[in-house]
């Protein structure tokens, strides 16, 4: 299939880091004057499913976070090694590729970028005309079976059970699809413990019953499972129907997501509704309300930032009378709305996913990955990038940039 001027590149994975990993191979071998045949095998229908639905349909493609050992901070597996891909390729030089190209960013308060059109099929677009500008030919339906290493060096990929492609070089960017691990494994890879990452937590307990949608700005969240170190966030928090998710209690279930999988998701969470710094600080708030509002309901007189309903769910958990004023509450009362206050503990018994981003933790062993190129250090002319390596970040756009810097530094070596 190959004739002899002609450079053979196989790309497995028509997803995010396949995709943008193909241009940017196409482009080094259109500027160099490299003969390429780029081909990109996509074993579903349609290439690029994930970005069409991300970030609720508008793609949260990038973070506003500029300096790369801070970016590195949002994630949990692989923080060290992506220091380095990042100098080559980080956040600011994916806003300036698209902008490139015609696609601008905004970011927004939080720091999580999208095209200004607020629609994934900007991006989806962009990256289609791109391929037809480098001639990339993506294949869909084709789903890679297995790789065999040739004697010659070369790699040659099994395409639904009975076409063969000869590639000098290939990428896995499979995302978190088992065919790729399977694949990577049979060339001699470790795959690390996988465990799925960014989930909410599911938690009965009548402080929540049925207050689905009520937020907290800025709660301080400890989580502890039996037998594991301790983890801490503090961020918004939403109640949902089944328990608790949220910006931070999101980026909590992806710091702790081997852990909590080993304890089959039960464990106990401390929560500090309101972020203040001290229990100290908590007291002297409700005893500013008792002082202030002596003759008043307690259940009609709350801090100012809960609702209502929580309030008296909050004094149902303590199991204190709703006839009360202030000034009949008992020392040990106001002890219990301070603790439930400052650190309310509930108990975790399981995890839900629910059309939120989600990724898996796990992957590729780390060390096995030369970070300076993606080329694999057990076969020569496999490379990887995307999700498929043990890499995977906090929401944000974080899984993303992984995607655009590992396919960006994979699609330039692997024309050599
Ligand atoms: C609902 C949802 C929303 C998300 N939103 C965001 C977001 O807004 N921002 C963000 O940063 N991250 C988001 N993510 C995470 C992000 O989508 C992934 O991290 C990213 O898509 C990973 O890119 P990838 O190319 O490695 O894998 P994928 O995008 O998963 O692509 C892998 C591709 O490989 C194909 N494939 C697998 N095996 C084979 C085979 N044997 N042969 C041929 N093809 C094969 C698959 O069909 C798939 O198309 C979201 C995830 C989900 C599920």
């Amino acid at each position: 299939m190959k004739s002899k001027n002609i450079t053979n590149i196989a790309i497995i994975g028509g997803g995010a880091s396949g995709i943008f990993s193909s241009l940017r191979c196409a482009e080094i071998a259109n500027t160099k004057g490299i003969n390429a045949d780029i081909r990109v095998f996509e074993a579903s229908n349609d290439i690029l499913r994930k970005v069409k639905i991300s970030g609720g349909g508008r793609c949260n493609v990038t973070h506003f976070i500029k300096e790369e050992k801070n970016l590195c901070l949002n994630y949990p597996r692989g923080q060290k090694e992506m220091l380095s891909p990042f100098v080559s390729f980080k956040t600011t030089d994916t806003v300036k590729w698209f902008k490139d190209r015609g696609v601008n960013l905004k970011h927004e308060a939080d720091g999580r970028m999208f095209p200004v059109t607020d629609n994934s099929n900007t991006i989806i677009n962009c990256f289609i005309k791109e391929a037809k500008k480098y001639k990339v030919k993506i294949l869909t339906k084709s789903n890679i079976k297995n790789i065999t290493k040739l004697n010659n060096g070369k790699l040659s990929l099994l395409i639904n059970t009975k076409e063969n492609f000869i590639a000098d070089s290939v990428l896995i960017a499979t995302g978190s699809k088992k065919s790729g691990y399977k694949i990577a494994e049979s060339l001699g890879h470790t795959i690390t413990e996988l465990a799925p990452s960014l989930f909410s937590f599911n938690i009965k307990d009548i402080i929540i019953k049925d207050l689905q949608g009520t937020s907290f700005s800025n709660s301080h969240l400890n989580l502890k499972i039996e037998g594991f170190k301790n983890f801490y966030q503090q961020g918004p928090l939403l109640i949902t129907h089944w328990g608790l998710s949220g910006p931070a209690l999101l980026k909590l279930s992806s710091w702790a997501a081997r852990e909590m999988k080993n304890s089959e998701y039960k464990a106990k969470i401390f929560i500090n509704w309101l972020g203040l710094e001290s229990k100290e600080k908590t007291k002297e708030l409700i005893d500013n309300i008792k002082k202030n509002n002596t003759r008043s309901n307690i259940s009609k007189i709350h801090p100012k930032e809960l609702t209502k309903r929580f309030w008296i769910q909050l004094l149902t958990k303590c199991n204190i009378s709703m006839q009360k004023n202030w000034s009949d509450l008992t020392k040990i009362e106001l002890e219990k709305i301070i603790i439930n206050l400052f650190n309310c503990e509930l108990s975790v018994n399981g995890k839900s996913r629910y059309k939120e981003e989600f990724v898996e933790c796990g992957g590729v062993n780390l060390k096995e990955i030369n970070f300076k190129t993606m080329e694999s250090k057990i076969c020569t002319g496999l490379f990887f990038s995307g999700e498929i390596i043990d890499v995977d970040g906090i929401t944000g756009g974080f899984n993303f940039q992984n995607a655009w810097t590992t396919g960006w530094i994979a699609g330039k070596n692997m024309i050599r």
